[in-house]
């Protein structure tokens, strides 16, 4: 490859490099993918950030300039970026938290107990501005949500993830037709469901509804791998500047107890005395959504740090890496 003099490599402003202790990510939080590349790799592209590209290889020994163009080609095949003598149009996007909302994501365990403050709950909701429910339900009390999930057309409600817990009350050949009218309903999983009824009902490929034999409880929220790696802007910031799972995120309990997550033990307060935005003022309640990735034992020297969720609640500490995740970013290696 020829390189021009005066040319440099940039990279799309939507791909962010994260060096790791042993080697280094490129995110693409565009296409949601993420790259592995040498950390000898993300130094490069740090040092050719302003000073032109020939300039650097010039610099290098023969050996380091032939790998400095593998660099180059990867960079480039792989659609991650591109070569420019204008650097300066292409000014990187800023990271910030741009959400104006005091509150993004709720999770409900949603009861006849939960049902009885619906008004004032709804209005906690639109206050905070809250974009995005996950409500934990049992079957029985799906008809009874039905008139909660009809009101939150007033809200600022965008999407609804349903994970229900199967039991005897109700055909589950109704679910389709539940989801149906319900556009906000974004997933519907029915969990626990006896392997024989299970047997009888075939699902569509593309379905919003997921039915499953797994028990799903709050144990087995936390699950760390690669196959739940999220590689978009808006997790990305948020692993920059706060806990990736906890920020602007509060959970309500079926006796509704306030708490950060279904899975964490601290108690704000509850419903019936307790104003949500009492709750968000909690200095422990804030400690857990400011927690980030860089503060975290291991976690802060891993490549995979802003993609990777990070569950507080299975831990011993609050800076422990998280319990179920087996990976050593000293070695690259799974226990
Ligand atoms: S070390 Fe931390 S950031 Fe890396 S995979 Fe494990 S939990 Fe995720």
């Amino acid at each position: 490859m020829k390189i021009e003099s005066n040319t440099y490599l940039k990279l799309f402003a939507n791909c962010k490099p994260v060096k790791g202790a042993k080697r280094a990510t490129i995110c693409d939080l565009q296409r949601e993918i993420y790259f592995l590349i040498p950390n000898s790799c993300y130094d490069f592209l740090q040092d050719n950030v302003h000073v032109p590209l020939a300039e650097n290889l010039n610099r290098l020994s023969a050996t380091d300039s032939k790998t400095a163009i593998s660099y180059i080609d990867y960079i480039i095949e792989n659609e991650l970026g591109f070569l420019t003598k204008d650097p300066h149009l292409y000014p990187d996007i800023e990271f910030a938290d741009l959400s104006p909302h005091l509150l993004n994501d709720m999770i409900i365990e949603f009861s006849p107990v939960i049902n009885t403050h619906r008004d004032y709950l709804l209005e906690d909701i639109t206050i905070c501005g809250i974009q995005f429910l996950e409500i934990r339900i049992r079957l029985s009390d799906l008809k009874l949500f039905q008139e909660f999930l009809a009101a939150l057309g007033n809200t600022r409600v965008r999407s609804i993830d349903i994970v229900c817990e199967y039991d005897n009350s109700l055909s589950i050949s109704e679910i389709p037709n539940y989801v149906d009218n319900f556009s906000i309903i974004k997933s519907f999983i029915l969990h626990s469901v006896p392997t024989e009824t299970l047997g009888i009902y075939i699902q569509e490929k593309d379905s919003r509804q997921l039915f499953t034999g797994e028990r799903l409880s709050n144990e087995s929220c936390g699950q760390i791998g690669r196959q739940y790696f999220t590689s978009n802007l808006r997790f990305f910031i948020n692993s920059l500047g706060s806990n990736n799972c906890l920020n602007k995120k509060v959970s309500i309990d079926k006796n509704g107890n306030y708490r950060n997550c279904p899975s964490l033990p601290n108690i704000y307060g509850n419903i019936h005395t307790t104003s949500l935005l009492d709750v968000i003022k909690n200095k422990e309640y804030v400690l857990y959504g400011s927690v980030r990735k860089d503060d975290v034992e291991t976690c802060k020297d891993c490549e995979y740090r802003y993609i990777c969720s990070d569950c507080r609640a299975h831990v011993t500490n609050i800076y422990d890496k998280p319990f179920y995740c087996n990976y050593n970013p000293y070695t690259n290696e799974y226990s």
